[in-house]
């Protein structure tokens, strides 16, 4: 079997990394670094630019370079570059390839396999162009595992040890928190939480902010309107922001960023640690929101987790060490390398598929509710959400209406009650239902999750055995509020959605016993002929009420029904 190497995709670097001689060894580019940059320049004369020499170009080519491309997973992200169009797989494929390159010099022969890690955030879609681009690198793709996994193992590995490992991965584009319950052989993901629009990024962002209106007040320009110049005001401010890490305070200095009348501008601040601790407090506190939700999810205190592991380069960040110190004090493991972990535990569970380590299973978690939408918008789940997967469950459903001969299938992902509220991943059509009474029907919807997390739906007619399924398709496309909806509004619109599901109910009680009048008014069997046309006088108010979205009327419409219901049994 030939060598299989784990890859850590990542937004702003990736990693490559392979066992010898049963240790993890991180393998380095052609040009000696073991980040390469996930960045992917066209040049002019057809040739196309990888990592460091990509970067470089980027402020020169920009219309032409591609940065942060795991960003673009799941949007209708496109660059044309003459006449062809480059998808965020293709880009991501490019990347990928180049790693590969650089693993078969390493090792001197052909790699045909990988485990490539995912952020656990990460939906199906996103997760499916992952898989797609590593095969469009011309790789079989083993596995793709959570980030936050690949780095408990590579930590615990060589060690050893059992407890609660809490993995906070900050890096250049996204967060994620992971609470994992590790014994010597299971590594088992117990809750996950994050943000996949959070990280060192936006730090920089904040820091391009200042500079910019310091510069305004200072030449009355507005630097946010050229591009060149933001460009290169976002690497000083990332450089700032680094030597923050090390320094109380730095000036960034970018010379001729501008001109007007009077001749050449340059930028010239000063700023000071607590001064970009100030500009980035609403991510911190974004991020303090995150940790702590995890731990509700996975049910434990800060007291119970043992170790928290630091992956990302922007854990190097002090103010972002130092919340997790005062939750965490003297648990925050300080000595594994935050940029490297992730690949070496990816190319631990390549060794662990191809047979080269022995004894250790993974167990991942899905991190959203996945189910289905039904009548009136309401959203039904199946597999709820930080379930262990590989996993599948079904469900049955049934028909609404008399004599109904399909029924949609629509899959959701989110943890709104209402199905419109959460993310839509794709929909097909269950046909020739034979025809019966509403409800009548047995509809057996199941969901299966493999080991890399995507979702396979059938939908099968258990009186017929006519069956149809889906595997969720990456090309529905999940927009960036989207994405926030589903991560952070489901706490928040809590309350709105037991309005919604109340009100649901309501109308679904208000319904049947409105069938159940008519049906009565109809029989022949009222005793008192004068109560007929009142029944049916009741009858048309009433539905004139159910098309409105009165609710009070809507309950007092089922008050009345009850009462008449009542009397008419009685009778
Ligand atoms: P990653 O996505 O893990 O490669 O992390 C990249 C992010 O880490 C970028 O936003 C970098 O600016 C940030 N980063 C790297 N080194 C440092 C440092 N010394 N201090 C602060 N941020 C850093």
């Amino acid at each position: 079997m030939s060598r299989a190497v784990g890859i850590d995709f990542g937004t702003t670097n990736s990693v490559v990394a392979v066992m010898e001689g049963g240790e993890t060894v991180v393998i380095p580019n052609n040009r000696g670094e073991r980040l390469t940059p996930s960045v992917v320049s066209f040049g002019g004369g057809g040739e196309i630019l990888v990592g460091t020499a990509a970067k470089n170009q980027a402020i020169i080519n920009f219309e032409r370079t591609v940065v942060s491309v795991k960003r673009k997973f799941g949007t209708e992200f496109s660059l044309g570059v003459d006449d062809k169009k480059y998808n965020p797989e293709q880009i991501a494929a490019i990347v990928i390839g180049r790693l590969k390159e650089s693993a078969e010099e390493f090792i001197g022969e052909e790699v045909r396999s990988a485990v490539i890690t995912v952020p656990a955030y990460f939906n199906d879609g996103q997760r499916q162009s992952v898989k797609k681009a590593g095969e469009m690198a011309g790789l079989e793709v083993m596995r793709l595992i959570n980030e936050p996994t690949a780095a408990a193992l590579a930590y615990n590995m060589p060690r050893g040890g059992e407890g609660a490992i809490l993995v906070f991965d900050l890096g250049g584009g996204t967060f994620d928190v992971s609470i994992l319950d590790v014994s010597d052989t299971v590594y088992e993901v117990i809750a996950t939480a994050g943000n996949n629009k959070l990280g060192g990024d936006d730090f920089d962002t904040a820091l391009v902010h200042h500079f910019c209106s310091e510069f305004y007040q200072q030449h009355s320009i507005d630097l946010r309107e050229d591009l060149m110049a933001l460009q290169k005001i976002r690497d000083a401010a990332e450089q700032a922001k680094k030597e923050l890490s090390e320094s109380d305070a730095t000036t960034v200095n970018v010379p001729f960023i501008s001109a007007d009348k009077d001749g050449p501008k340059h930028l010239e601040i000063t700023i000071t640690r607590t001064g970009f601790e100030n500009l980035i407090r609403k991510h911190l506190d974004e991020i303090d929101e995150l940790v702590v939700r995890a731990m509700e999810d996975a049910d434990v205190e800060a007291e119970d987790i043992d170790r928290v592991i630091l992956v990302g380069g922007s854990t190097r960040v002090p103010a972002v060490q130092r919340l997790l110190d005062d939750r965490f004090a003297g648990r925050v493991m300080k000595n594994t390398n935050p940029d490297e972990c992730v690949a070496a535990g990816a190319a631990i569970q390549a060794g662990i598929m191809s047979g080269s380590v022995k004894g250790l299973v993974l167990v991942d978690v899905t991190p959203l509710t996945l189910g289905i939408e039904t009548e009136h918008d309401v959203f039904v789940p199946i597999i709820e959400r930080n379930s262990c997967i590989p996993t599948s469950q079904n469900r049955i459903f049934t028909t609404v209406t008399d004599n109904q001969n399909e029924v949609e299938i629509h899959v959701v992902q989110g943890e709104r009650s209402q199905a419109s509220k959460n993310y839509s991943l794709g929909k097909f059509t269950l046909e020739d239902i034979e025809p019966a009474r509403r409800g009548t029907p047995r509809i057996e919807v199941l969901f299966d999750i493999d080991v890399n997390g995507i979702v396979h739906v059938s939908a099968k007619d258990q009186r017929t055995g006519n069956a149809k399924k889906i595997e969720v398709s990456p090309r529905e496309k999940l927009s960036e509020e989207e994405i926030e909806q589903i991560v952070s509004d489901a706490e928040q619109h809590r309350r709105d959605d037991e309005v919604f599901l109340g009100r649901r109910q309501l109308i679904k009680q208000a319904r049947t016993l409105l069938v159940l009048l008519k049906t009565k008014a109809a029989s022949g069997d009222i005793s008192d002929d004068d109560e007929v046309p009142e029944i049916n006088e009741l009858v048309e108010y009433i539905e004139k009420v159910m098309q409105g979205d009165d609710i009070e009327q809507i309950r007092n419409a089922i008050e009345t029904m009850n009462v008449y219901l009542n009397e008419l049994a009685v009778a």
